[in-house]
């Protein structure tokens, strides 16, 4: 069992593939030139498997694939089947683009639930957004999914300017279909330009959406990070995920594995332990895992303050969001 300090208990690994991807987001990749990690510093399929493996042991029962966009590997359709040999329920956070070639590999895994992501419901914003003209095939793929059986979650990040002109058709959205919309508060990481006065709350969404619709508050679940409602009689439910206004630090169940090999115990943790050199010298890889979950903070990585209004970028120690693995 890995148990941090505070009594969290530890059960849920999010693995980054890759680095790699096939859009340009401009909130989560720098727009700086990208440096892409090089092949040789990146997890070998035999290595994620092995480090998989290790982390089952320890405890983990969830095991999530990302990245950088995890579709773009090569080799997800063998690692996906490989990892679904593992007790642990498996799942995915995608751009949605390339759903469409492995609908049968998820479902010959067992891959119950995706997590889809979708910031806007207009083609030209989405063009400006991930600098790619693919919102036609996205919004394809989600139906695709729903169609196969598969429960969906779609992530939008919300963004100034943009979440409250379309967050109440996100909602309308719910109504005829059963996804599961979470709006996500905009955070910061190296090279995205995150400033408070960017980030929506949830509060502020929450009071547009009312404007429209009656809704009622859903339970969530002890690991859950984000808020759920429901307007209804509609199909659907929405959610907030509140890291910035209101963090969930307190039941977080969370660790995390970069492409690179990196554990990471936090999200917005700066502090990196290297299990893929650990491996490759043949060190105990499970005291390094230990070692990292016993160093975890009680919240937000120790890097800002839990207010987010005093939160400075400038002052955070981390990667970009796509190079950590969301
Ligand atoms: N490529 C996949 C995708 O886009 O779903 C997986 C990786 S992506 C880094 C994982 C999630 O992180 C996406 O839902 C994305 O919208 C979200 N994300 C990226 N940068 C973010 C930021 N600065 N604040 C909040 N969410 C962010
Ligand atoms: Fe790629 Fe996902 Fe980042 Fe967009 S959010 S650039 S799709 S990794």
């Amino acid at each position: 069992m890995l148990q941090d300090s505070f009594g969290r208990v530890h059960d849920y690994l999010r693995i980054s593939l890759t680095d790699h991807c096939n859009f340009r987001c401009t909130y989560c990749m720098p727009q700086e030139e990208m440096e892409w990690m090089p092949q040789s510093k990146l997890m070998s399929k035999e290595e994620i498997l092995t480090l998989a493996e290790t982390f089952v042991g320890l405890g983990v029962k969830k095991i999530r694939l990302t990245g950088g966009e995890p579709l773009v590997r090569k080799e997800f359709p063998e690692i996906l089947e490989r990892l679904a040999a593992f007790p642990v329920e498996l799942t995915l956070t995608t751009n949605g683009v390339l759903i469409h070639k492995h609908i049968e590999v998820l479902k010959k895994a067992g891959v119950r639930s995706v997590n889809v992501s979708l910031d806007t419901l207009n083609r030209e914003k989405f063009l400006k957004l991930t600098r790619r003209d693919q919102f036609d095939r996205v919004w394809e793929n989600m139906l695709l999914l729903l169609r196969e059986g598969f429960r969906v979650k779609v992530n939008a990040v919300a963004l100034h300017g943009l979440i409250e002109e379309e967050i109440c058709d996100f909602v309308a959205m719910t109504e005829r279909l059963p996804i599961h919309m979470r709006f996500i508060e905009f955070m910061p990481f190296a090279g995205n330009h995150w400033q408070s006065k960017k980030v929506v709350t949830a509060a502020q969404m929450l009071d547009l959406v009312k404007e429209k619709y009656e809704i009622v508050k859903l339970e969530d679940k002890k690991h859950d990070t984000a808020k759920k409602y429901k307007v209804p009689g509609f199909e659907g439910t929405f959610a907030f995920i509140t890291t910035m206004s209101e963090n969930f630090c307190a039941g977080c169940n969370r660790i995390r594995l970069t492409a690179d090999g990196k554990i990471k115990n936090c999200l917005f943790g700066k502090e990196e332990l290297d299990l893929l050199i650990a491996l490759r010298r043949g060190e105990n890889v499970e005291e390094i895992i230990r070692l990292s979950i016993s160093r975890k903070h009680k919240a937000l990585g120790g890097q800002f303050d839990p207010d987010y209004l005093k939160a400075n970028p400038e002052a955070i120690e981390n990667r970009s969001m796509i190079k950590i693995g969301g």
